[in-house]
């Protein structure tokens, strides 16, 4: 497919640093390759049945483009031939980087309005962690160490279960479901091996690895970066604009993005793909480039700048809070106590008083940059699971005193 009068006039955007492959496709090779893909996606949808298409959309690159081929399917159909629901998932950890939540949360609302003026039959999901399972409550309530590569509590609770959940519910109500992905088998060795080992492919679907009656289909498996970051550049955004903030948004960051996960499979890709977009609590990597990219960038404004290094640097206290061993129980919220082939007992999670400071310089943090950064249903959740901690603590006080009693009478 030729690029039209249009795209050739629009004025090319300034070269990506990022883009790592060398440049050996033609513009017109590319623009060749996403009018295969387009049809394929335009072939899939027009199959036999009416089950809907929930389409996984984090606002990074991928998932953009992935949204913006089924719009332009859709808006090449006439009204009748529309018929399935289209379901745009996004999730919401609650402790997302701030420029990548705004994107993805003004993103949403313009496709959301664009939708409706254009008739598609398009609905918008966010989905958040539910409340016993945020980021805060599991790291300030159950004292939780921030998370490592090795303890990475977040992914599955923050974003799969969340997610999962939505579209086991999509799929129940509808019978069947397809889910559209942006994953690229280019994006990584493992991602490869995943999308070999549950037979992912371009032109079809193929069944979820775990939910019944929902197929998978990702149509950009064969595409480059290079690929998507050349179609980005030269398409508009077909809800309205261009794709220019994004764009932006990556060159500041400086490069990946921590995708919306869905399966477990593709957890370890997140928080660990360095430089990534991810939650600004991220403790994974040790330091986040990503974040501090944006900061150096000067993108935002004065008070946005110190806000992300502010956020920045509570980041960098929490990995130093972790790594502080007389912050730590050696008794577990259980009550029991694990040790090692020496005989001394491992470290658990946060004592109750480090847990209280955290919360402390949290809210602290909050009143600096005049937004709440833990709500009021977190906080009366912690306290609860503080109260039952601190039973614990309690009654095993008492029964070391009583011992020692026993012992001494
Ligand atoms: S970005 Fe980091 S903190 Fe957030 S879910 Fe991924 S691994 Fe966890």
């Amino acid at each position: 497919m030729q690029p039209s009068a249009e795209e050739q006039d629009r004025p090319p955007l300034p070269a990506v640093e990022y883009m790592e492959q060398p440049v050996a496709s033609t513009i017109e090779d590319i623009a060749e390759r996403y009018q295969a893909v387009r049809e394929v996606v335009a072939r899939t949808y027009l199959r036999e049945g009416d089950e809907p298409w929930i389409v996984a959309y984090s606002g990074g690159k991928d998932s953009t483009l992935l949204l913006q081929l089924v719009w332009e399917v859709l808006g090449e159909l006439p009204a009748e031939q529309r018929r399935r629901p289209i379901f745009i998932v996004s999730n919401d950890t609650l402790v997302e980087s701030p420029l990548v939540i705004g994107h993805l949360k003004r993103s949403l609302e313009i496709i959301g309005g664009a939708a409706q003026e254009a008739g598609f039959p398009v609905s918008i999901k966010l989905t958040q962690p539910y409340i016993n399972q945020t980021f805060w409550v599991n790291l300030i309530g159950r004292g939780y160490i921030p998370p490592t590569r090795n303890f990475r509590w977040c992914t599955d609770r923050m974003k799969i279960q969340p997610t999962d959940e939505l579209i086991n519910r999509l799929v129940r109500r509808h019978k069947k479901a397809v889910l559209l992905i942006g994953t690229r088998r280019s994006e990584s060795t493992s991602r490869r091996r995943n999308m070999a080992k549950h037979g992912v492919q371009a032109d079809g679907t193929n069944p979820h690895s775990s939910i019944r009656g929902c197929r998978v289909f990702a149509p950009l498996a064969d595409l480059t970066d290079e690929d998507v970051w050349l179609i980005l550049m030269q398409r508009a955004a077909p809800w309205g604009g261009s794709h220019r903030q994004l764009i932006t948004l990556y060159r500041n960051a400086g490069g990946g993005e921590c995708p919306l996960v869905l399966t477990k499979e593709d957890a370890p890709s997140c928080g660990t793909t360095s430089p990534r977009f991810g939650c600004w609590t991220c403790t994974v990597v040790q330091k986040d480039r990503s974040m501090r990219g944006l900061i150096a960038s000067g993108a935002s404004d004065d008070r946005e700048q110190e806000k992300l290094e502010l956020l920045a640097d509570f980041r960098e206290w929490l990995i130093a809070l972790r790594e502080d061993d007389s912050k730590r129980s050696t008794v577990r919220r259980n009550g029991r106590i694990k040790l090692r082939a020496d005989g001394t007992p491992t470290l658990g999670p946060f004592r109750l008083e480090t847990r209280r400071e955290i919360l402390r310089r949290l809210e602290a943090l909050g009143e600096e940059i005049g937004e709440a950064l833990i709500s009021e249903g977190e906080k009366e959740y912690i306290e609860e699971i503080w109260r039952r901690d601190q039973v614990g603590e309690d009654a095993r006080n008492s029964l070391k005193k009583l011992l020692k009693i026993e012992i001494e009478a």
